[in-house]
């Protein structure tokens, strides 16, 4: 029987549009949108002005912080303005860079983009380019991974964990990387475990990837200490409480992270970032992106500069006249968007056009307990939904709503279609709004 977690759903998977779809290099874009808050912490600030002349891999902004990333010109040209645009995470204002290309080929910053040396690299040297590089989740989460790999003194780390599920439905980014580059996959896995000094490593690939096991369970053949786990195809199987608790059967307790249990999970896109980054001293100015959906005309897998216009990529695909929806990301966890006047970001894994523009009315709660038995956290999304509905923020706190990772299970099997997923977003947001007033306050009262 294969490895698997408790709770979830197993929808379709819908990856047969794109799957066959080698990944494609698209030209360079004419103009770039380098936001400032491409992750999870401080913004970033600009470091260039408008006129200045930038090289590709160059800071444009640098971090704020220690959870912060910088960011990078993913095209050689000039700045033509610095200006607020929309994040697409959030569509909120973001300050931005604006860069107009001038040259049909790269030049790079100084030193950037060349293969290294790194037999002499130490753990400290190693997390020091991850960070310089900019380096973020690449699985959608975008937290800084220099602060993952930096575990309080006492924090042991036996066990890192890449994550190749790719449950998300429709997405398969990772699933042509895993096939393309399952050897600089395994490289970057092995700094990972320099730096934090880990014994063991595991790869979980969900069974509807068996090519995708093959060929990394092959590049890893010569590790003793790293294994390929085959998975149950299940959704949010790659989220990381359930992939820790699929492969090793341990519990990242309520409010903690993966580091409580001695693991720490990186997806392998960013496994393969962080090969390039100490490898060729590259900083992210691309990712792979899938575009996909029934909306447009040519699913594809395209490897394309951070900060492209979102146009660019479905002029691409080919937007079908029928196409009313699109969405960054996935089904379950991406959002819809209000605008096409937006850039990728370092977490764009996916753009999904839809046809279909049906929106539901929601009815009352019928009690049926189906979001309890699919809820991968244990959570009652009955009750989360009801506390919300009254606005109860503080029950819904005491109820664990914090330990939701929104994966949309929850809404998907409600057969009253209540909106559970968003009004847990919307709560954790008034919260966060909430807690930060208190603190504020208590600044003042503290101020002589
Ligand atoms: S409550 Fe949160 S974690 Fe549980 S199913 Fe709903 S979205 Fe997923
Ligand atoms: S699935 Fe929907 S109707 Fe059923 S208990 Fe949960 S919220 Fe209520």
């Amino acid at each position: 029987m294969l490895k698997t977690f408790k709770g979830g759903i197993h929808p379709h998977d819908m990856k047969e549009l794109s799957k066959d779809a080698e990944i494609e290099t698209l030209p360079l874009p004419d103009h770039v949108h380098i936001l400032m808050s491409q992750h999870i912490g401080a913004p970033c600030q600009p470091c260039v002005q408008k006129g200045d002349k930038v090289k590709t891999g160059q800071v444009v902004g640098e971090a704020k912080g220690f959870v912060s990333a910088p960011v990078h010109a993913s095209i050689t040209g000039t700045v033509t303005a610095v200006e607020d645009r929309t994040l697409p995470v959030t569509g909120v204002p973001c300050p931005a860079v604006r860069i107009e290309r001038e040259s049909d080929e790269d030049e790079w910053a100084e030193g950037m983009n060349k293969a290294c040396d790194i037999a002499s690299l130490g753990a400290e040297e190693i997390k020091e380019r991850i960070q310089t590089a900019g380096i973020v989740g690449l699985g959608g989460a975008t937290f800084p991974t220099h602060v993952k790999l930096s575990p309080p003194d006492n924090g042991k780390i036996d066990a890192v964990i890449l994550n190749g599920a790719e449950c998300e439905p429709y997405l398969t980014c990772d699933y042509r990387l895993m096939l393309r580059s399952p050897g600089e996959i395994i490289e970057g896995m092995k700094l990972i475990m320099k730096v934090l000094d880990c014994p063991n490593g595991y790869i979980g690939i969900e069974a509807n990837k068996p090519d995708c096991y093959q060929a990394l369970a092959e590049a890893a053949k010569a590790e003793e200490n790293i294994s390929a786990e085959m998975l149950a195809v299940r959704y949010p199987q790659g989220a990381e409480h359930q992939l820790i608790h699929a492969l090793l059967g341990r519990e990242v307790p309520s409010g903690g992270l993966p580091m409580a249990v001695g693991c720490v999970v990186q997806n392998v896109a960013t496994a393969y970032a962080i090969y390039e980054a100490v490898n060729l001293n590259k900083p992210i100015v691309e990712r792979i992106v899938t575009i996909t959906g029934n909306g447009v005309e040519r699913p594809c897998n395209v490897l394309t500069r951070i900060g492209t216009p979102l146009e660019r990529l479905l002029t691409h695909a080919g937007l079908k006249d029928e196409a009313r929806r699109v969405i960054l990301g996935g089904p379950m966890m991406g959002l819809a968007v209000g605008t096409l006047d937006l850039s990728t970001i370092k977490g764009t894994s996916g753009v999904l056009v839809l046809t279909d523009p049906t929106t539901w009315e929601p009815g009352p709660c019928i009690r049926c307990g189906e979001c309890v038995r699919h809820c991968p956290m244990r959570l009652v999304p009955s009750e989360l939904s009801l506390l919300l509905d009254a606005r109860d923020f503080e029950a819904a706190l005491t109820a664990n709503i914090m330990d939701c990772k929104e994966c949309g299970c929850c809404s998907y099997v409600c057969p009253a279609k209540r909106p559970i997923v968003q009004q847990i977003k919307y709560g954790k947001a008034e919260l966060g709004a909430m807690k930060k007033k208190q603190e504020e306050r208590a600044k003042k009262k503290a101020e002589p």
